[in-house]
């Protein structure tokens, strides 16, 4: 099974992910996400960004598939706690092209499910504090652009237009991978 990166407005991208309900339908699906994750250039990766309308989240933070010891997935992650603010890039595989100063919060309490089905707590801080907040979003259907301030959504305003015209004509695009996409 080859996976896709769906594009913005692509409008799955814009769905409410229900939770995993069965471990073992999900199972078969972790390797395809892994591999367009890695083929994007990406460290994370949530389910609807490929159409898989669950709460799943697949991460390597160095991007870099030899270092499969540090893949990562989470499974219906829930943000139990969130302290302080910071703003930070960030780009998004399903807005190719695009990179905006967004604000998030600079440290996180996490409850996430594995694969064997065991609730588990993390702390996130930086680039993992950033990752949860992101693919997270995906699962609730909000992307980065519902987040960026006036100014830097008029400056993408053309590309945003690119990729909403590409859509409706159907184009599909081998768009040039951005480094560490989310
Ligand atoms: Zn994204």
């Amino acid at each position: 099974m080859a996976l896709q990166i769906l594009y913005y407005p692509d409008p799955r991208l814009r769905e409410v992910s229900p939770a995993v309900a069965d471990i073992e339908s999900v199972k078969p699906l972790i390797a395809p996400m892994f591999e367009v994750m890695y083929r994007s250039r990406g460290i994370g990766l949530a389910g609807p960004q490929v159409g898989i309308l669950q709460r799943i989240i697949v991460a390597n933070i160095t991007g870099k598939r030899e270092e499969a010891d540090e893949e990562k997935i989470f499974l219906n992650p829930t943000i139990v706690d969130r302290s302080g603010e910071m703003r930070d890039h960030e780009g998004c595989l399903s807005l190719p092209g695009i990179d905006a100063l967004i604000r998030r919060s600079e440290s996180l309490a996490v409850e996430v499910t594995d694969l064997e089905g065991r609730r588990q707590r993390f702390e996130a801080t930086g680039l993992w504090s950033k990752l949860f907040q992101h693919e997270i979003d995906h699962l609730d259907g909000i992307l980065i652009l519902d987040k960026m301030s006036p100014a830097d959504l008029k400056q993408w305003a053309y590309r945003l237009k690119e990729l909403e015209d590409d859509f409706r004509k159907n184009v599909r695009r081998e768009h040039k991978p951005a480094e560490a996409g989310l």
